[in-house]
């Protein structure tokens, strides 16, 4: 069988190795034959150039090195029940589909995993970039549909296997053939091809600390905002969290490394956090930020929060300056606006909503 095989970097290790789906007729047709070099090739191209990426600094490969008929995983997916229940290494996989309800056959995936498993580890590269769903399938063993939009711009460490990429951490974004078609998406895959070239410098995923203050007496909080400038200069981050009618919580932050989240009802008992008079003095203070005209403050979506702020504690914020959301908008008005993807954007947090376990209770 005819394959285009991997292309490999002027130097090893590689700078960062990128995964594709399978090669198509203009991939053959090169001279000689090598990944990406056709349409999706010359989005890829551009966006390397954009972000100051080497071509011949980098391994490109696909997941599967022939060519698929009509150019699609699916003509090779098969429904669960057609195909032989084998154990092995890549077991995982045999059972996560590749495309809705469609499972590649355990033949076809050992080898494919097996050569890809290689190549990246001969390729040594701190990162991996998972160009669409076939290659975050092949690299996280989850479904290959679906959950590109989910995953996209956050990192994650392939464990899979422990074996597989002996810890390679992964950078699922979109596939450059699924970009030509959604043009308004190209921002994202630029996003993500400069995180990769930031990642690329190192081999660990790099945590983002932020020290959050839980307070559990009003004087904590009155502690918490004595410590803080109270200037011309200050612009605090502000964010309230709504359930059942009521504001369940309210946070503020002067910066990424800290933030105090105070707790006003627990949506769990369905009962207030404080007792009446406690209550009352977290109010006072959390009322002396918010009125205070001389500190801006900075909200997501503020128009929601000031309010509900206003409505439920009768306290109408004052210098409400910034609001990421419409900053983003202005930025990039053509992208969508939850909050995954302006986080996979505009910071390096991960992907932190399937990291979210039970809810604590407070302990008294
Ligand atoms: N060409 C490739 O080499 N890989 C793809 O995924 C698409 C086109």
């Amino acid at each position: 069988m005819k394959t285009v095989p991997t292309e490999w970097p002027k130097r090893l290790p590689a700078k960062i190795a990128f995964v594709g789906e399978a090669p198509g007729d203009h991939e053959f047709a090169g001279d000689p034959p090598r990944p990406l070099i056709g349409p999706s090739g010359w989005l890829f191209n551009r966006m390397l150039k954009k972000t100051g990426i080497e071509r011949s600094e980098c391994m490109i490969t696909n997941v599967i090195d022939w060519k698929l008929p009509d150019n699609k995983v699916e003509a090779i997916a098969v429904p669960r029940k057609d195909l032989p229940d084998p154990h092995g290494i890549w077991s995982a996989h045999y059972h996560t589909p590749v495309v809705k309800g469609g499972y590649l056959h355990p033949d076809t995936i050992d080898t494919c995993l097996a050569r890809l498993h290689d190549d990246l580890n001969a390729a040594g590269a701190n990162i991996v970039v998972a160009l669409g769903g076939l290659a975050t399938w092949a690299l996280l063993g989850v479904p290959g549909h679906g959950i590109i939009k989910k995953l996209r711009g956050t990192l994650h460490y392939a464990t899979i296997d422990e074996k597989l990429l002996s810890g390679q951490k992964v950078l699922p974004t979109y596939h450059p053939a699924y970009v030509i078609r959604q043009f308004n998406h190209r921002p994202m895959l630029w996003a993500d091809f400069l995180k990769a070239r930031a990642e690329s410098e190192f081999p660990e995923i790099r945590p983002v600390v932020t020290n959050i203050c839980v307070p559990t007496s009003v004087n904590q909080i009155r502690n918490w905002w004595l410590g803080h400038p109270l200037d011309g200069e200050a612009v605090v981050a502000v964010d309230i969290e709504t359930s059942k009618g009521h504001i369940d919580c309210i946070g503020f932050a002067y910066s990424s490394e800290e933030a105090i989240c105070i707790p006003f009802f627990d949506n769990i008992t369905g009962k207030p956090y404080w007792e009446l008079e406690e209550e009352l003095g977290a109010r006072q203070i959390v009322s002396r930020i918010l009125t205070n005209s001389k500190i801006s403050k900075l909200f997501q979506n503020g128009s929601y929060d000031v309010q509900w702020i206003w409505e439920k504690w009768g306290i109408a914020v004052n210098n409400y300056a910034h609001d990421t959301r419409l900053l983003h908008h202005a930025l990039w008005p053509e992208l969508p606006k939850d909050l995954g993807t302006m986080a996979s954007l505009h910071t390096d947090l991960p992907q932190w909503k399937p990291l979210r376990g039970k809810r604590m209770k407070r302990e008294d």
